[in-house]
């Protein structure tokens, strides 16, 4: 989309057949962001999307039942579905150009300098300009910064859907939840909760817990979510015992009630790179760097790497130099993302401190310290 808006003819190879709206997880967006989206209509005003404008840090009270709060603050945030997401964006590209079925399996410059792309099952074809937009385990990588791959941060991520009607017998919880985003903190890792809208009108639950796995458990940094019916089953079993074991009792209703086929787990990885383009390759989205998920900024920064491809393109002429000037803007603050998602993941899941002394001061002064003064949307400069 960005770099048809630029004006140049654009051929999306996708590798999956049909749509993505099955990906029903929780994305969270600034609020400025997701207004430019709207204002330059990458987003359709009918985008659906919810505004949570309270997040409020708890620990687990001695009793095991209730919370304790640790924090109140005020995050610029939108929430969104991530199919629903794809689906609004997906508006914006014309059929004929979004090829679905086709998976790319071999990549090279030519003698020109062009870009030769291999498509399973069909002939090579040259272009002037390949994206890798093609995840965090992209093709397209290997040709811009080689032997480059994520890697395993320790522990992992499960992570849930539920309708939000299946705690609606605790309307406290029911109602927090509808303009609030919970973090609630234990030692070793922590959990996020916030509703994002389903695709009927009403509300989802979405919720991501962290924690350090067995030591015996296999990780693999390269495999992404795995289905509730694999080998990771007792991965699953685990992670319900410690949600169990680590959340307040009313909290931990939220795992309990989100059925099999709305549970994920995935390992949490990350990723710098030196460069983000070397003509006529130019990485995007989770190809370009990958950020822990604790800073909700995987499709941020996927879309403001859209705009700036966008910006780069309209402004500079000539092919190369456009890319030059992406890369010098969007390589830095790639990587300065993924720095903060590793600060956040060190002092929030790999090492964190003693929840049942902290107050709301020390948890303000301890979360503002991780973040160092960087300016982001979950920690504004009035928090
Ligand atoms: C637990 C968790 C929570 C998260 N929460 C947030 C959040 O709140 N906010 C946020 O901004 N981000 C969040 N993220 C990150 C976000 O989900 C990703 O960063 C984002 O989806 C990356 O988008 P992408 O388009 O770069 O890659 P992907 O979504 O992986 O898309 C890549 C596409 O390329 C296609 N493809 C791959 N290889 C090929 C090939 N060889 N040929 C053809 N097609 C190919 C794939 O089929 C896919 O459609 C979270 C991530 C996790 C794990």
């Amino acid at each position: 989309m960005a770099i048809s808006r630029a004006g140049h003819d654009v051929t999306v190879l996708e590798r999956s057949d049909g749509d993505l709206t099955d990906r029903g997880f929780g994305i969270a967006l600034p609020t400025p962001l997701h207004a430019t989206l709207l204002s330059k209509g990458y987003l359709p005003s009918d985008a659906p999307a919810l505004s949570i404008p309270h997040r409020l840090w708890l620990t687990r009270e001695s009793s095991g039942d209730g919370w304790r709060e640790l924090w109140r603050q005020t995050p610029q945030l939108i929430t969104c579905n991530w199919g629903l997401l794809w689906k609004s964006l997906r508006t914006n590209v014309p059929d004929e150009s979004y090829l679905t079925g086709r998976r790319v399996t071999g990549l090279r410059r030519d003698s020109d300098g062009r870009a030769v792309v291999s498509v399973e099952g069909e002939p090579d074809t040259a272009y002037d300009l390949v994206i890798g937009a093609d995840g965090h385990r992209s093709v397209v990588r290997g040709l811009v910064e080689p032997h480059a791959a994520p890697a395993y941060a320790g522990y992992v991520a499960f992570r849930g859907v539920t309708p939000l009607r299946s705690i609606e017998h605790d309307r406290e919880l029911t109602e927090l939840l509808s303009d609030t985003g919970l973090t609630v903190m234990y030692d070793g890792g922590h959990l996020i909760v916030y509703a994002i809208p389903d695709a009927h009108g009403g509300r989802l639950i979405n919720w991501v817990m962290y924690a350090e796995p067995p030591t015996e458990t296999e990780i693999d940094p390269l495999r992404g979510v795995f289905a509730p019916d694999t080998a990771v089953d007792g991965l699953l079993a685990w992670s319900r015992e410690l949600a169990a074991a680590r959340l307040p009792a009313r909290i931990n209703q939220i795992i309990t009630a989100t059925p099999a086929d709305g549970l994920g787990l995935q390992p949490v990885v990350d990723l710098t790179l030196r460069t983000s383009a070397d003509a006529p390759f130019l990485l995007a989205g989770d190809a370009n760097a990958v950020t822990r998920p604790h800073t909700g900024s995987g499709a941020t920064k996927a879309l403001q790497d859209a705009l700036g491809l966008e910006e780069a393109m309209t402004t500079t002429p000539s092919l190369v130099d456009a890319l030059k000037v992406y890369d010098t803007e969007r390589n830095p603050a790639s990587n300065e993302i993924v720095e903060l998602g590793r600060r956040i993941g060190r002092d929030q899941a790999e090492y964190t401190p003693d929840w049942t002394t902290m107050d709301a001061a020390s948890t303000a002064a301890y979360v503002t310290a991780t973040w160092s003064g960087q300016t982001h949307y979950l920690l504004p400069a009035e928090d």
